[in-house]
């Protein structure tokens, strides 16, 4: 009776692996917000924004309360979350331009190795569902970089303006219900399906979509990326999410992607797939403030999106994978860039090694098996280091606020130092009381410098091609 007793709390609070059978390989899904903040979801202490299904989500799987995106805008981004490399290896970003607008040249290289790829390359199918922005010209499309089918836009909503630049009327566009001010084309694979695309329905029919896509693959191993649109201001939803949030317009927004995050659960469940899947949700970047009530919330966060403050990279990170993650909250770090050389070990393959890779594999933390093997992040803004962090510690050599908020730039010397288990706000900077701190982390940065290799920047040319 002991010895069944005791292999039944070994059972139930005992390290957990994933229930497949040898050989057989999850399924996985990344749904990834543009500018949705740290604060934006009620797992995450939103007072007002109902995210029922996220809530959930969060509560039968892992809840990361330190997890980064690599990049503090939308390009550079989704370039690590897809290679696993920090994106100036890649060439993915500029000194002048911070993303690909609709008149770049250039797009994420043919030499990179994409998550896609990788997938493919083990037999899994691979759709994107929803905003791309690593290269619009037909070279550089999903297509290219291993997808096998994509429904979405090219670049951002607010991309293709149909009004002059600069002044009040643009900024007026930006908070209009119109759809008119966009010129934004709506994909499928490479054929223009719609000019400019019905931003009023992109999120209810991404989420249709995906559902058709994990249905029409319930039988092979499968990849989807579902990289949203929204809620990157102008904000729009469909009539059925309209005026319904008591957190207004944007309110709306997040409630309609928290439903289509429940209709892409519901439907693993329905599919019997729950058990072999992972789900993950995050966030390409923190919260547009300059849009004020159109933007979102970095919560107890510093600043929001195109900074390095915590508030412009810190970010939702919620895992799902029922009977296999052993479900709590997680404080280590974690970031976007631990995607890859995460998910393709757990596919059955290897991560190349003809290159260098910026990710750790999560599965220890995933899994209940050991601490996180990440225990730094190093904060990017056009290609400068601005800021470094280790353990609970981070240095700013550099801060910079973005659109309208504190845009001076500013470097420090000595550098601002932070402790974001006391300070998650980084308020309290510490570097006269703790010089000591200061220099190892300086140490750190050089470290971390000397292993960076950075390509010749791609963002910056635009115009005639
Ligand atoms: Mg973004």
């Amino acid at each position: 009776m002991v010895g069944l007793l005791a292999a039944l709390a070994f059972w139930t609070s005992g390290p957990r692996q994933p229930l497949l059978a040898e050989g057989e390989r999850p399924n996985v899904v990344i749904i990834f917000a543009d500018d949705l903040g740290y604060g934006d979801l009620g797992a995450y202490g939103h007072p007002t924004i109902r995210t029922p299904h996220l809530d959930r989500m969060a509560a039968e799987g892992q809840r990361w309360t330190s997890f980064y995106s690599q990049a503090p805008v939308c390009s550079p981004s989704r370039a690590a979350l897809l290679t696993g490399r920090i994106h100036l290896r890649s060439g993915m970003f500029g000194r002048r331009q911070g993303v690909f607008f609709q008149d770049s040249h250039h797009g994420l290289p043919d030499g990179e190795i994409t998550l896609a790829e990788a997938l493919g390359d083990l037999g899994y199918a691979t759709g994107i569902v929803g905003k791309w922005h690593l290269g619009h010209q037909p070279e550089y499309r999903p297509m290219r970089h291993g997808f096998d089918s994509w429904f979405g836009i090219p670049y951002s909503n607010d991309m293709d303006w149909q009004v002059p630049p600069g002044g009040e009327a643009r900024r007026a566009a930006m908070f209009s219900p119109s759809i008119d001010y966009w010129h934004v084309p709506l994909m499928r694979d490479d054929v223009e399906l719609e000019r400019p695309a019905d931003q009023t329905t992109i999120t209810r029919r991404y989420a249709a979509e995906a559902v058709r896509f994990i249905r029409e693959h319930r039988d092979a191993p499968f990849f989807l990326y579902v990289p949203h649109t929204m809620p990157h201001v102008p904000l729009f939803r469909s009539e059925a999410f309209a005026d319904r949030s008591a957190a207004g317009r944007y309110g709306d927004v997040i409630e309609e992607i928290d439903w289509s995050v429940g209709q892409i659960l519901d439907t693993l469940r329905e599919e019997g797939l729950g058990e072999r899947t992972l789900v993950i949700f995050s966030s390409d970047n923190g919260p547009w403030l300059s849009y004020r009530q159109h933007g979102g919330s970095a919560g107890p966060l510093r600043q929001g999106k195109g900074t390095t403050w915590e508030g412009g990279m810190r970010v939702p990170g919620i895992f799902w994978w029922p009977e296999t993650i052993e479900p709590g909250v997680i404080r280590e770090i974690g970031a976007t860039t631990d995607l890859f050389t995460t998910i393709v070990p757990l596919a059955g393959g290897t991560v190349p090694d003809d290159r260098p890779l910026d990710g750790v594999d999560l599965s220890p933390v995933l899994f209940g098996t050991g601490p996180s093997l990440r225990d730094s992040m190093a904060f990017y803004r056009m290609g400068e280091l601005y800021a470094y962090r280790r353990g609970p510690y981070k240095v700013h050599l550099v801060t910079q606020g973005r659109y309208g908020i504190g845009t001076e730039r500013t470097e420090h010397d000595p550098p601002l130092l932070f402790h974001l288990g006391h300070d998650p706000g980084e308020r309290y900077d510490l570097s006269a009381v703790r010089p000591d701190v200061v220099e190892d982390l300086l140490d750190a940065v050089e470290s971390h410098r000397s292993g960076m290799t950075v390509a010749e920047p791609l963002f910056d040319v635009r115009g005639e091609r």
